[in-house]
């Protein structure tokens, strides 16, 4: 080999090398995100079975989150109690993991949740109900761990959501009611600009609902983001309330938003009031898609990064 192939052959090799480091640093938050990664992450809690509380399933997933978070470099806290429910004392674990933490005492706080707990349901392994939510803010964190925020990022795994007898007093919401609870007392409220809570997200037939609950004005930073990168009819075509974790951060003065499908498979007469699907041991993979899961991610992410400016 004479220098000058040497040198040629050199000079692609920088080349080369210079295009794999621009792929590795993506230019937004939304675009290091992967629909890809949380169908994948999808799969693999739904095939972990049942997570209701104690179960083993449960058990898996926790250990997940925090592997995920810990090769994040994210900061792990838990949030851990026992809690008296229908089935009498039950040991109930939010796990929290945040990223871009300074010591500013007043940067702001935004939280990006979903419920990791399914329902006490023999056969029930909740692919939507559950896995979906759980996976991903997973893919959050891979994608925080490559792009950074000026605000400080809380992923939040809520424990306890379902009701064991339903949503009664309080019967389910467990977990959250006692986090919001938590950070109210620690002053922490007035820093948390949004609770974003996604729940049911995964569904083929994507179709996020206007919560009546949630804050409007959270709603509007969603659908601008869904209005940018082309996503708009995906969100907001029908309106409805649901009780779901965003409660518990309303009632202590957070502004937050349930990013829900509350349409799961059929509806009607003789259906689930969400859906066929809702709670249903049919809740399961082939009714998830990575398509679903790339249209909220990305649209969060981009809330998020709208919010950050
Ligand atoms: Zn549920």
């Amino acid at each position: 080999m004479s220098s000058f192939t040497r040198r040629a052959g050199c000079a692609v090799l920088c080349v080369l090398s210079c295009v794999a480091a621009l792929r590795a640093v993506p230019a937004s938050l939304h675009e290091s995100y992967s629909g890809q990664a949380a169908y994948n992450y999808t799969a693999q809690v739904a095939g972990f079975g049942e997570r209701f509380p104690g179960s083993p399933g449960y058990l898996k997933t926790q250990e997940l989150i925090k592997q995920v978070l810990k090769k994040n470099g994210a900061v792990i806290e838990g949030d851990d109690f026992t809690a008296k429910t229908p089935k009498g004392e039950l040991a109930v674990h939010n796990i929290i993991g945040k990223f871009n933490v300074t010591p500013d005492p007043k940067q702001p706080i935004v939280i990006l949740a979903g419920h990791y707990d399914t329902l006490f349901q023999p056969g029930f392994i909740g692919a939507n109900d559950g896995a979906s939510s759980t996976a991903i803010l997973l893919a959050f964190a891979d994608a925080l761990a490559q792009h950074k925020t000026k605000m400080q990022i809380w992923l939040v795994w809520t424990d306890l959501e379902e009701g064991i007898n339903g949503f009664e007093g309080d019967d389910g919401l467990v977990g959250s009611r006692h986090l919001a609870k938590k950070l109210q007392a620690a002053g922490l409220v007035p820093r948390i600009k949004g609770f974003f809570l996604l729940d049911m997200i995964g569904d083929k037939d994507l179709s996020v609902a206007r919560e009546k609950g949630s804050t409007r004005a959270l709603q509007a930073i969603i659908a601008q983001a869904a209005t940018q990168l082309g996503y708009s009819q995906y969100f907001f075509q029908y309106t409805t309330g649901i009780i779901d974790d965003h409660q518990s951060f309303l009632d202590v003065g957070v502004p937050s938003v349930d990013v829900v499908d509350a349409e799961f498979g059929r509806m009607g007469q003789g259906f689930d009031g969400m859906g066929e699907f809702h709670h249903a041991n049919t809740d399961t993979m082939d009714k998830v898609s990575k398509q679903s899961l790339e249209i909220v991610g990305k649209t969060i992410l981009l809330t998020v990064e709208l919010m950050d400016k």
